[in-house]
């Protein structure tokens, strides 16, 4: 993937405005998206739409222009007071326009009787910020003129605060604008189908006010994309905040002082750099500078201090992050960030489409059917390691019960180890490891195989027994072709000690588990909850170098040849424990907690 780069995660976005939606909804406000952030791009402007949104706004005609070439469908809002010199475009190009002058509203007029259109006009109201707005005192007079005009029709009225300023839409402003509207409808015997009481920075005046009086409409563009509320830089809860990620490549990485070594003069953009002596640092260069984005709108994601930047680079002090030249590094960004790197021509757009439940099913299964082939051929270096019981460990486990008898959850040495400090992590975060299986006999594993298949006959009397030899083999592997017989492959959950549940993963009721094809790991039709837990159970494993199967979210997989495939290793070195084995070297050393081979 080349860098810099813009990783635009759609789903996220996707979910910010349907997440917003819902919420100004509940008060009787609708939302209009902002895309001049992102430099309207279509596909970002049709996640919108798809997620809800009918009104796309933009501050540029030639970026509403670039949404219609592309086929986007929505009604466009041109958000900047229309350029007088550009308002035959406004009229062809534009559905509707925020102004604040009469001489432009008049020409606008103009070119809708001349093309035999009816623009619809938001006129903005000043309440303080002083960027666009007609003075109180004036609008009247404004509208008296506005009404007499063909081809405008007026929609409503605005205000735009906390941008120029940084002035707060308190409750006070907001019912001045409220106060205004019922003022003019009744003056002129008019409807105001649109009040629009701001933009993303209108937030905590939405989530305090008890009555939000006649403002039904938002315009918003940060807090959709950033999930950010603008005046404290704060978070919205439930919204993410990395929809966007910046991504530059580590070109050089040494130790270095921390402080120049020489005469100091005015630096490449005329200012007098300062250093603070923190000694010898580990110094890396980024290929990414100010002339492709705003740098101080940029927060690194892993532990690295950003020193400066020019024009191409930007220097960071790597600290004790495991970085090396090629490394990627992630930000990120604040809105001055976002718009210079959605502007900027050096930085490649990645967009990460969100997947349908079918599509990622599909890829599992042809993933699965490849894993299987693969499987059939690794060689098995067996490196004769033991078989420890979890249960003789002093570990915090919980174990689920077996429908073998006497089940001593045996697993591998190495496997032992790890299940230690994976428990030991999730003792921090006053959680338990729930050990669900391990290593499991042909016997065990046939035993599994019938139980289900017994279930699914009696559920569908209809199928044969092929459609139900199918349908079990979705999920539970033939007797002698589970990676259980290894001793490498553990089934686990987790416990949360606080709420005395198991954690939801999406598919299970406690230890109950609906065998379905949510239980593929990433399923997108989970519940965000679900989704952080399964990141969580598949993160504590995949840092011990464990493998998550690829169809159910619980098995993981180390040492076996399912690993071995997965990591594309030369040969796996836990091959297949029988019964007759490990039962003879538990009867040869029957006080014994490891069974040697
Ligand atoms: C940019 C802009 C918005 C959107 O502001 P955000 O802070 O991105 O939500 C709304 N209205 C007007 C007039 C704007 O210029």
């Amino acid at each position: 993937m080349p860098t810099p780069r813009i990783d635009i995660n759609l789903s996220k976005i996707a979910h910010n405005v349907k997440t917003l939606s819902s919420l100004f909804r509940s008060k009787g406000i609708d939302i209009i998206a902002v895309t001049k952030g992102v430099c309207a791009h279509p596909h970002i402007a049709n996640i919108l739409v798809k997620s809800g949104v009918k009104i796309l706004a933009d501050s540029r005609i030639a970026n509403i222009k670039k949404m219609r070439n592309a086929g986007v469908k929505a009604t466009f809002l041109l958000i900047r007071t229309p350029m007088i010199s550009q308002a035959e475009s406004v009229v062809l190009d534009t559905d509707m326009s925020l102004n604040s002058e009469l001489s432009v509203i008049k020409r606008l007029s103009k070119f809708s009787i001349l093309h035999n259109k009816i623009h619809k006009i938001i006129l903005m109201v000043e309440l303080g910020d002083l960027r666009e707005g007609i003075v109180p005192s004036q609008l009247e007079n404004t509208i008296k003129k506005v009404l007499t005009l063909k081809g405008i029709e007026l929609k409503g009225i605005g205000t735009n605060l906390a941008c120029f300023s940084g002035v707060k839409p308190t409750a006070e402003k907001m019912d001045i604008l409220s106060a205004i509207a019922i003022s003019i409808e009744k003056k002129f015997h008019i409807k105001l189908s649109i009040i629009s009481g701001g933009n993303s920075a209108n937030y905590n005046w939405f989530k305090t006010t008890k009555d939000v009086g006649r403002i039904n409409n938002l315009r918003l563009g940060e807090s959709i994309f950033l999930g950010y509320e603008p005046l404290t830089g704060k978070p919205i809860p439930k919204l993410y905040q990395d929809a966007f990620m910046l991504v530059a490549e580590v070109i050089e990485l040494k130790n270095k002082s921390s402080v120049p070594n020489g005469e100091i003069g005015l630096d490449a953009f005329g200012n007098k750099p300062k250093f603070k002596d923190q000694g010898i640092i580990r110094r890396a260069i980024l290929a990414m500078g100010v002339q492709d984005v705003m740098v101080t709108g940029l927060t690194p994601k892993s532990d690295i201090e950003i020193l400066g930047a020019g024009g191409d680079h930007i220097i960071i002090n790597a600290k004790k992050e495991d970085l090396k030249v090629g490394s990627e590094v992630s930000f990120t960004l604040k809105y001055g960030a976002l718009v210079t790197a959605m502007n900027s021509s050096y930085i490649f757009k990645n967009i990460i489409t969100p997947i349908s439940a079918k599509e990622y099913c599909a890829i599992v299964e042809e993933k699965d059917r490849l894993h299987k082939k693969k499987i059939a051929i690794v060689t098995v270096k067996e490196d004769h390691s033991p078989l420890i019981s979890l249960q003789d460990s002093d570990f915090n486990l919980i174990f689920e019960k077996s429908i073998q008898k006497n089940y001593r959850y045996l697993v591998r040495k190495g496997v032992f180890e790890k299940i230690g400090r994976i428990s030991k992590l999730l003792d921090n975060q006053g959680k338990k490891l729930i050990i669900r299986s391990a290593w499991r006999s042909f016997e065990h594993q046939q035993k599994l195989w019938d139980q289900k298949a017994s279930y699914m006959k009696e559920k569908h009397p209809e199928k044969t027994i092929e459609e139900i030899n199918e349908i079990v083999s979705k999920f539970i592997a033939p007797k002698k072709q589970s990676t259980h017989s290894t001793g490498g492959a553990v089934d686990a959950l987790i416990y949360d000690l606080q709420t005395k549940r198991v954690l939801d993963f999406g598919t299970n009721d406690g230890l109950h588990i609906d065998l379905n094809e949510k239980c593929y790991p990433k399923h997108p039709d989970i519940s965000e909850e679900a989704k952080k837990n399964r990141k969580l159970l598949m993160k504590l494993f995949e840092d011990e170098d464990f493998v998550c199967d690829h169809k159910e979210y619980w098995h993981f997989d180390y040492g076996n040849i399912g690993w071995a495939v997965e990591k594309n290793k030369e040969y796996a070195c836990y091959g297949v424990l029988e019964e007759s084995f490990v039962q003879s070297a538990v009867l040869s050393y029957p006080d014994k907690v490891f069974f040697y081979l």
